[in-house]
């Protein structure tokens, strides 16, 4: 059995969580629109203090930095919230949130910005001319600009010089059946405030879930109809 490509029970943190299955496509099948990957995002679980999604991710990705937090390639991050009314506070993991009608797919000038039959969007670093429209656009911070050479480079993952990146949703491991780093990084090594599944899937975890109980999005008044939802938001 691999690594959390099954249903299967995890102690982490006293807890039991469930994670759901993926669905791996057969070698050489292209992504189709009968799935819709999305995160579902579980703030109450999630502490100010916990980096590991974000740590998991740079590790994932091999994004090493260059010691200037403000343009540093990051894929994933913590924002912390606060209703000013009530004082209530949250940290919430922020990546691309792989929208439906993604801005920066209508922006891109080249079609380096992209959406996969599956929702996952990308960027094709052989096509973008790192004109930054996209980044412009894209209403959640969630894109970076590589503004130096790039090091540790992971094979699943081209990067360049003067070209845009931003969160795949670990495609390359969903393309295998695995999880997102993230996501089984948190499972366990924390206390599973991510659920990764199919949204067009009514089986699935987190088709169930979201049927279920009360999810939002980040500015759904936009309309970009975006693939991760959060609760305690
Ligand atoms: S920076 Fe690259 S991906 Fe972004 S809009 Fe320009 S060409 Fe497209």
């Amino acid at each position: 059995m691999t690594e959390l490509s099954r249903r299967q029970v995890i102690l982490a943190s006293g807890a039991v969580l469930i994670a759901a299955p993926v669905q791996a496509r057969a070698p050489g099948e292209p992504a189709s629109a009968r799935s819709r990957w999305g995160l579902l995002i579980d703030t109450g679980k999630c502490s100010a203090e916990c980096n590991v999604c974000v740590e998991t991710c740079k590790a994932e990705m091999g994004l090493s930095g260059h010691d200037r937090p403000l343009t540093d390639a990051q894929y994933l991050r913590k924002v912390n919230v606060r209703d000013p009314a009530t004082g209530a506070a949250h940290s919430v993991p922020v990546m691309c949130q792989h929208c439906a009608k993604p801005a920066c797919v209508d922006v891109c000038p080249t079609g380096a910005s992209m959406k996969r039959a599956d929702g996952i969007v990308l960027v094709d670093r052989h096509i973008c001319i790192g004109c930054r429209y996209c980044m412009m656009a894209c209403p959640y911070k969630a894109r970076s600009f590589a503004h130096e050479d790039q090091t540790g480079q992971q094979p699943y993952l081209p990067r360049g010089k003067g070209t845009v990146e931003g969160c795949t949703l670990c495609v390359h491991r969903i393309d295998e059946g695995r999880p997102p780093a993230c996501v089984e990084a948190c499972a366990a090594k924390a206390r599973g405030a991510m659920l990764f599944g199919d949204l067009n899937d009514p089986k699935s975890d987190i088709a169930q879930r979201v049927a279920r109980e009360a999810t939002s999005r980040i500015r759904a008044d936009l309309g970009l109809e975006p693939a991760i939802r959060y609760q305690g938001i």
